[in-house]
């Protein structure tokens, strides 16, 4: 932390001093023409450096070390979430597909059985579902949850839903290989904490509005309770271009990847919105280093019961993934 006081303010340096002694931080401090700068060594929480800035007299405070600490590399270089089974996320490639909602055990059985003949291993379904409007479709919330996990099981994958509260903690635990934290839940700090205590394989999404200070400083609530099995997901911002449903920062891609050590995947779907745009995005997110996707798809996208506009059908998928396994060769062969 560096502190900045106006030169002539020496009662201010003096109340500054004595709270730094008093704190047992380490600190210097530096006679400017118009400023004294002070820098201070020691582990300062965010309530000391407001503490500091709201001393009347202190021009500014400026943070210099990141808010958070167990989702960086310092703590720890590299993070495989492992499912079991051979699946891994953080090593290979991996897609998470499936429908936006679970809508039947026929149905739904159908995309698994589709997913799993292309070697897909992780299979999505939303069974409690956030929606905007409470006329949507809801999900089928448990009965969801039971035809999740039988399919998944039937096809040797592994399931992905998303929690939206602690009464079907149990539940999820029971049927759930990775629990979702959808982007609506992001800042829901006492659902992350149970979650964190839980240990399970949790993918967290950025909030619409979020920064990516505010997305990592919530992943760190889990990892503060223990949980470490945890998974980055970038779903897009919200943005004033309504082209697309949200606006995707491709480069938080790269940027999570640096700040932490944790796998991150692409949503491009809720991202992007449009049906067609998605395999090029997705695409894109390879070339930055995603360690997977996590992409919608329906054998019938029109007659979807949500999402249908931004659902992939089979073939449009099927491409994808052959474009994207093309993609993956290239990188790892000598390309001139
Ligand atoms: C979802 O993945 O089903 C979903 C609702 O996504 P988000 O939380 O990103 O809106
Ligand atoms: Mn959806």
């Amino acid at each position: 932390m560096i502190i900045v006081l106006k030169r002539d303010r020496k009662e201010v340096l003096e109340d500054v001093r004595s709270r730094l002694m008093a704190g047992g931080f380490q600190y210097n401090v530096l006679e400017g023409v118009k400023y004294t700068v002070i820098p201070v060594l020691g582990d300062l929480t965010a309530s000391d450096i407001s503490r500091f800035r709201s001393i009347d007299g202190v021009d500014k405070v400026l943070r210099i070390s990141s808010p958070y600490y167990m989702v960086t590399k310092e703590y720890r270089p590299r993070t495989i979430v492992d499912l079991g089974d051979g699946v891994r996320i953080g090593d290979d490639f991996r897609f998470i597909a499936g429908p936006c909602s679970v809508e039947s055990e026929e149905s739904f059985d159908r995309i698994a059985a589709f997913l799993s003949s292309l070697g897909i291993k992780l299979l999505r379904g939303g069974t409690y579902k956030m929606r905007s409007s409470p006329y949507s479709f809801q999900g089928l919330g448990d009965e969801g949850l039971r035809i999740l996990s039988s399919v998944a099981r039937r096809y040797g994958m592994k399931s992905v839903s998303e929690i939206v509260d602690l009464r079907s903690l149990d539940l999820f635990l029971e049927h759930v290989d990775i629990i979702q934290v959808g982007a609506r839940n992001m800042y829901n700090f006492t659902l992350l904490r149970e979650l964190g205590k839980s240990g399970k394989p949790l993918l967290i999404k950025r909030a619409p509005s979020a920064r990516i200070e505010d997305f990592l400083l919530s992943v760190e609530y889990v990892l503060l309770e223990g949980n470490e099995n945890v998974i980055l997901c970038e779903r897009g911002s919200i943005s004033f271009d309504d082209a697309s449903r949200n606006a995707v920062n491709m480069a938080a891609i790269p940027m999570l990847k640096d700040l932490s050590h944790l796998p991150v995947l692409l949503d491009p779907s809720h991202g992007v919105g449009v049906a067609r745009y998605i395999p090029a995005v997705s695409e894109a997110a390879v070339l930055l280093g995603a360690d997977g996707l996590m992409v919608e798809i329906h054998f019938d996208p029109s007659n979807a019961l949500s999402d249908g506009f931004q659902s992939l059908n089979f073939s449009q998928f099927s491409r994808m993934l052959e474009k994207i396994r093309k993609i993956q060769n290239c990188l790892n062969s000598t390309c001139c």
